[in-house]
C-alpha cells in the first residue's frame, strides 16, 4: 500500500497550526503500520532547508505536452521554468517526500498562505492548483522519469483547500482514461475554502462542465475545498464530533448540503498525539520533566514558568495557559471579557499565539492592566507552547468550532487540564468533572456550552472550585494524565479506510461507516 500524502505543512519546518502535526506523526504511523508513504509538499524555502535530494529533479510536463490530454491543467507565468519534483528525505524524520520546486510560487517571506497585509497571495489558486496538478501527474504515473517511489501510488491523500484541486485533476485524467489510484480528501478545517474568481477557470485548465453545483462552482466562485469534497472518493475530517456537525448548516460553511450528500463517505477519525514530541517524561524541550506518578517536575515547571514571563511566583495560583492562532474561531475575545474577574480572585494567566490584530491587541491591554498576573507572548514559539503546557495548570480553548484541537490533548498529557467549549474534537476528547464523574474516574478537564463570555466566567469559576479541593483537583489530573490519545489507532483506521477503496475491495468490506462511529 503506497499513499501519495499532499500536504503544505510538516512539523518541524514549517507549521502554522496542527496540520503540520498531523503531517509529521500520521505517516510515521501510517509506516507503522506497514504501509509507504510519500509526502508531496510545496518547496518552500524552510521546507527545502530541512530536505535532503535524492537524484535529479524531474521536470513536470508542461501543458500542451503530447502526453496529457489538451487543454488540462495549470498555465505557467511566462519568463520561469516549469516547475520540477526533486525526491528525496525530511532530514530530521528520513520522512520520504516529494518537493515541488517552483521558485516563482514558493520562495517568497512570510507566511505561506498570506501577505504581509495578511490577505491571501494573490496567486494562491495558481499556486495551489500547481500541488493539485503535480499530486494528479504523480498518481497517474504521468511525470516521467519519476523513478525514485518505486511502485506508483495507490491512493493520494490531499489534506485541506490547498490540496483540494488534486481530487479534481485526478478525476479529469480518469475521464480521459487514465488509471487513477483510489483518492481521500481530510478535511481539517472547513472555514478556509480557496475560494477564487471564475476567470481562474482557464488558468487552471479546468474544463467549464466542472464549473457547476455539481462541481467546484460554490456561489458563483472556484473553490478548491469544495473541488476536495466533491470528487474524492472518501473523506474524512479530524474528529468524529466534526464530522456530525459539518453536515449541518451551524457549522457546514455553506458546503453541509454536498456533506449532506456524500455522508456515506465521510469519517470522523480522530486526531492524536505524537510521544515522540509531546510527552512530558522526555521532553526534550523542557528542563524539568515529570510524569503522573511524580509530579515535582510540574511544580519546578510552573516556578520556572512563572520566572520566565515576569508572573508571581505563587504556587498556589491557579495557572491558566492558552497557546493558540489568535483568531474569531478560537474564541479568545471571550477570554479577554473574563480576565479581570479571573486575576482578581487569584487566578493567573499566560498566553502565548498570533494572529488577529484586534484579538492581540485586545490581549495586549488585558496583559498591560495585569502585571505580574497576566503574561502575554506574541509570535509562533516552539519551546515556550511545552515550558506553557509543563507549567500551566489549567489551559483555556474556548473554540467557536473545532475540527479536533491538539492543545486540549497536549494539556491532558501533561496533568494541564482542558477548560473546553463542548464542540468539535473538544467534546469527543474531554470529560466534564461533573461530581459523579470525579467519582468514576471519567472526568479529565471543565467543559462548557455557550459561545459566550458569562459561560466561559462560570467554567473558569468551576476551575477555581476544583482546584480548591486539592484531592479532586489530582484525582481529575491523574484521570487526565492516564488517556492515550495515540495515533496508531488514527493510523490503522486510515488504512482500513484506503483498503476499502482499492478495486474489487468494495464486496469484501464493509459498509461505510455514517459520519460519527469514527470508524473507518
Ligand atoms: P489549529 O490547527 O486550529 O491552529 P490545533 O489545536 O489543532 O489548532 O493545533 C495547534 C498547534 O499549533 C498545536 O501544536 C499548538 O501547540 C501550536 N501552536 C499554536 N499557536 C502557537 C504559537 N503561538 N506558538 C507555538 N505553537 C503554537
Amino acid at each position: 500500500m503506497h499513499v501519495l500524502y499532499v500536504c503544505t505543512e510538516v512539523f518541524p519546518l514549517l507549521k502554522t497550526g496542527g496540520l503540520a502535526d498531523v503531517s509529521a506523526a500520521l505517516p510515521h504511523a501510517l509506516q507503522q503500520e506497514g504501509a509507504q508513504v510519500t509526502l508531496l509538499l510545496p518547496g518552500f524555502a524552510a521546507v527545502a532547508a530541512g530536505f535532503d535530494p535524492i537524484g535529479q529533479a524531474v521536470r513536470l510536463p508542461a501543458r500542451g505536452a503530447t502526453t496529457l490530454p489538451a487543454g488540462l491543467g495549470p498555465v505557467w507565468p511566462d519568463g520561469h521554468t516549469v516547475p520540477t519534483l526533486q525526491a528525496g528525505r525530511l532530514r530530521a524524520s528520513g520522512q520520504p517526500a516529494l518537493l515541488l520546486q517552483a521558485p516563482a510560487l514558493f520562495d517568497r517571506p512570510g507566511n505561506p498562505y498570506l501577505d504581509a497585509q495578511g490577505q491571501p497571495w494573490s496567486d494562491n489558486p495558481l499556486r495551489f492548483g500547481w500541488l493539485g496538478w503535480a499530486a494528479a501527474l504523480v498518481g497517474t504515473g504521468l511525470v516521467p522519469g519519476l523513478t525514485a517511489l518505486g511502485t506508483p501510488p495507490d491512493v493520494v491523500h490531499g489534506h485541506d483547500w490547498h490540496a483540494g484541486l488534486a481530487m479534481a485533476y485526478l478525476h479529469l485524467l480518469k475521464g480521459h482514461g487514465r488509471q487513477a489510484p483510489a483518492s481521500v480528501f481530510t478535511v481539517h478545517n472547513l472555514a478556509y475554502q480557496g475560494l477564487c474568481g471564475p476567470e481562474w477557470l482557464g488558468r487552471l485548465g479546468l474544463p467549464p462542465s466542472v464549473f457547476s453545483m455539481q462541481g467546484l462552482e460554490f456561489f458563483g466562485q472556484l473553490s478548491f475545498m469544495k473541488a476536495g469534497l466533491q470528487y474524492a472518493d472518501a473523506l474524512t475530517t479530524v474528529s468524529p464530533g466534526y464530522a456530525r456537525e459539518i453536515t449541518g448548516p451551524e457549522q457546514g460553511c455553506g458546503l453541509d448540503g454536498l456533506l449532506r450528500h456524500r455522508q456515506d463517505r465521510l469519517h470522523g477519525i480522530l486526531n492524536g498525539v505524537d510521544e515522540r514530541v509531546w510527552n512530558p517524561e522526555h521532553d526534550a524541550l523542557l528542563s524539568h520533566t515529570f510524569s503522573a506518578s511524580d509530579l515535582r517536575g510540574k511544580t519546578l515547571a510552573k516556578a520556572a514558568l512563572q520566572t520566565e514571563l515576569a508572573l508571581q511566583v505563587a504556587p498556589n495560583a491557579l495557572l491558566l495557559v492558552v497557546v493558540s492562532r489568535l483568531t474569531e474561531q478560537k474564541g479568545l475575545h471571550l477570554l479577554t471579557e473574563v480576565v479581570d474577574s479571573w486575576v482578581r480572585q487569584g487566578g493567573q494567566l499566560a498566553v502565548l499565539g498570533a494572529g488577529d490584530a484586534g484579538i492581540e491587541d485586545a490581549l495586549y491591554r488585558c496583559a498591560q492592566r495585569h502585571p505580574g498576573l497576566m503574561a502575554l507572548r506574541l509570535g509562533h514559539d516552539e519551546a515556550l507552547a511545552h515550558r506553557l503546557m509543563a507549567g500551566g495548570d489549567a489551559i483555556a480553548v474556548p473554540s467557536r468550532y473545532e475540527p479536533c484541537g491538539l492543545t486540549q490533548l497536549y494539556g491532558l498529557r501533561y496533568g494541564t487540564l482542558p477548560v473546553v467549549r463542548a464542540v468539535g474534537g473538544l467534546a469527543d476528547t474531554v470529560t466534564d468533572c461533573r461530581l459523579e464523574a470525579i467519582d468514576d474516574g471519567s472526568a479529565t478537564g471543565i467543559v462548557f456550552h455557550d459561545f459566550s463570555a458569562p459561560a466561559l466566567h462560570t467554567a473558569l469559576q468551576r476551575t477555581l472550585a476544583l482546584y480548591r479541593r486539592p484531592d479532586d483537583w489530582a484525582k481529575v489530573q491523574q484521570n487526565a494524565m492516564a488517556q492515550r490519545f495515540g495515533w496508531g489507532d488514527a493510523a490503522r483506521r486510515y488504512r482500513r479506510l484506503y483498503q476499502s477503496l482499492r478495486p474489487g475491495a468494495a464486496a469484501a468490506t464493509p459498509p461505510h461507516a455514517q459520519p460519527g462511529t469514527a470508524s473507518a
